[in-house]
């Protein structure tokens, strides 16, 4: 393949490179901020999930046109971009950068230190974790970014604040809505031009940040993933995001792993199953297969009895 045939198949990266983005995904933020304004007015600004760090470009850019701007008016307060990548990003200006998971308390700690006393206008999220090609964890971990990054904004997203994130439009895409809804009265789903149509990606745009009352944002264990979390610790509109729960040892077998007979050191010995199913589903593919095979056995009978006969003959 030649250096040109990308740049002949994809539009949308031939153009990055001639206006000088990291990305192609530029084109989304601007495209979905040409449709929903999601840069008005902000100055404050963070960017999670950021490398190649386009949408930072992006957001260096037009938070210093809002400031230049509002400079014309009087005294402005200056942008302040922050950006989070697991991915270690070439330096921008403008832009304090972090590496981190966001899923990590730590990360978002570190993240949430950097807007000590203050709050930001707007969080994005362009999170898409490294694909599996197994679908449903490709969409599982996914929701999980999305969720985190909600979790980010609950501390540092100013009331009337904008969240905009990447959600996969998967069959329970509607309970993520649901989580959304929750924090934001306005939430969209947007599908910029420059997303390809073959993606199920899209873009959930949300507006006019507002707490429940009563809620408290809480990094403690956002997932609640450790041994000892006690469940009645949340109550109320806390408990609202449906906590992910692993359970058992982590030393127990991985059922998605294959095992030697004898791997725990005991002599293998077959056991029927303890019941074995009533009414299978298969049960009438068996019974066919039962039909077939004995109606092919007594066919290959009978011809035996003619090659008998005829070696009576
Ligand atoms: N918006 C970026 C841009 O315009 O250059 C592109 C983002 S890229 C599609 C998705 C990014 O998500 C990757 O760089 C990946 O490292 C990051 N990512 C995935 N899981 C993450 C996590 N748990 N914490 C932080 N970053 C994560």
């Amino acid at each position: 393949m030649g250096k040109t045939s990308k740049d002949k198949r994809d539009i949308y990266y031939r153009k990055a490179k001639e206006e000088g983005w990291r990305a192609r995904s530029a084109f989304k933020l601007l495209q979905i901020d040409s449709e929903c304004h999601i840069f008005d007015g902000v100055s404050k600004a963070v960017d999670l999930c950021a490398a190649p760090g386009s949408w930072s470009q992006v957001l260096a850019r037009k938070l210093t046109e809002n400031y230049k701007k509002a400079l014309e008016k009087g005294p402005a307060p200056k942008p302040k971009i922050v950006a989070v990548d697991l991915q270690a990003m070439a330096p921008l200006e403008g832009v304090i950068q972090l590496q981190g998971d966001i899923t990590n308390s730590s990360t978002a700690e570190q993240i949430i230190a950097h807007f000590d006393n203050s709050r930001a206008d707007l969080v994005v999220c362009d999170g898409a974790p490294d694909v599996t090609g197994l679908h449903d964890m490709d969409i599982f971990i996914q929701s999980q970014l999305l969720l985190a990054a909600l979790n980010i904004a609950t501390y540092i997203l100013r009331s009337g604040g904008t969240f905009v994130a990447k959600i996969f439009r998967a069959k329970d895409v509607s309970f993520l809505y649901a989580q959304l809804r929750i924090f934001f009265p306005y939430v969209y789903c947007t599908k910029p031009s420059s997303s390809r149509n073959s993606s199920i990606e899209a873009f959930v745009v949300c507006k006019d940040y507002s707490q429940p009352e009563g809620y408290e944002p809480n990094m403690l264990n956002p997932w609640m993933m450790e041994e000892s979390w006690d469940f009645d610790k949340l109550t109320g509109v806390n408990r609202t995001i449906v906590p992910f729960v692993v359970c058992g040892d982590l030393n127990q077998p991985d059922s998605d792993m294959s095992y030697p007979l004898n791997y725990d050191g005991k002599e293998y010995k077959y056991h029927e199953p303890v019941q074995a199913p009533i009414a299978p589903p298969y049960a009438e593919a068996l019974l066919m297969n039962r039909k077939r095979a004995e109606k092919s056995a007594s066919t290959s009978n009978e011809n035996n009895v003619d090659v008998d006969l005829n070696a009576l003959d």
